[in-house]
């Protein structure tokens, strides 16, 4: 994400509280988008989690053994999660 889109949402923000860039005090606006770049990396992580822990995938049938599809190691047939990187099994897909 660039830095603009970033830029146009503490506008955003800003105008809705009433308030404009030159009546904050110095730095406040860095602050406020440190804040919100802090829980956009939250919210990325939470859902990098969600993606691993939370949805299936199917295994890869690979030489005769089913490998895990997010790190490609060796996992066991009916195992719930890769024993390896923790990525849920969807066994029934
Ligand atoms: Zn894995």
């Amino acid at each position: 994400m660039g830095a603009g889109k970033w830029e146009l949402e503490i506008d955003a923000v800003l105008l809705k509280f009433g308030v404009t860039r030159e009546s904050l005090q110095e730095n406040a606006a860095e602050e406020l988008a440190s804040s919100l770049q802090d829980y956009h990396d939250l919210a990325q992580q939470y859902s990098d989690m969600m993606t691993r822990f939370c949805y299936e995938d199917k295994p890869v049938r690979r030489s005769g053994v089913w490998c895990c599809p997010k790190c490609g190691k060796r996992v066991q047939y009916n195992h719930t999660h890769c024993h390896w990187c923790g990525k849920k099994m969807g066994w029934r897909q």
